[in-house]
């Protein structure tokens, strides 16, 4: 799969930070810039241009090798983008992706319909262990709703099913970009549906907020 230049800069965007753009866009068509021309040509701190080169780094997104400057005594590091491996970077993205939907599905299937939040949404608990808080939020006391989670499940699966159909390509297209259409191409009935369905915000943001909490 040939990788379009906006799907190189949001894969990099996703995985290693927004502030590694104007870096890569600056050293794409070029080989061995030192650390200085970049922190130059991009207007930023040596340091800052360094923490970001290297973090590229750690994902393969750069090499560099470093020489000692005759004149001036210390070293300079001479980088390169490496283009080729957006498609590692890629793929990685997208088997993480594909793995968290298919945990996340596993645990709302296993609380089918079963799901009790707190209105200020300090928890998200499945069954027993609103029976065993007496359907009352621990840490602010108000009665936990129920909750249907029949819709979570349903677009964690379209999303899974997005991931595994498409492959990398939906990796990292935004749910709520619109249906390519105005270029000729036929939109296919599948990406229509997705796209209806990305469209459903309450289910999104049940998604996001359940994530959310999962994380405290
Ligand atoms: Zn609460």
């Amino acid at each position: 799969m040939k990788l379009t230049e906006d799907k190189v800069y949001d894969t990099i965007r996703e995985v290693v930070g927004e502030d590694t753009i104007d870096i890569i866009k600056y050293l794409k068509d070029k080989k061995n810039i030192s650390d200085f021309k970049i922190a130059e040509e991009v207007d930023r701190d040596i340091h800052e241009i360094r923490n970001i080169l290297y973090r590229l780094y750690n994902h393969n997104l750069v090499s560099y090798y470093r020489k000692k400057d005759r004149q001036k005594g210390w070293y300079i590091s001479y980088w390169t983008f490496n283009k080729q491996k957006v498609h590692d970077v890629l793929k990685n993205l997208h088997s993480t992706k594909l793995e968290k939907f298919q945990t996340r599905l596993v645990a709302e299937e296993a609380n089918l319909g079963n799901f009790y939040l707190c209105p200020n949404a300090c928890i998200r608990v499945g069954f027993e262990r609103a029976v065993d808080l007496e359907y009352r939020c621990p840490e602010c006391g108000s009665i936990l709703n129920h909750q249907d989670n029949t819709k979570t499940i349903g677009f964690l699966k379209e999303q899974i099913n997005r991931l595994q159909t498409n492959g990398l390509a939906a990796s990292i297209t935004p749910l709520q970009k619109p249906v390519p259409n105005g270029n000729g191409h036929a939109v296919k009935k599948e990406d229509k549906k997705i796209a209806r369905k990305a469209a459903a915000k309450p289910v999104k943001k049940a998604v996001k907020a359940s994530v959310k909490k999962k994380k405290r």
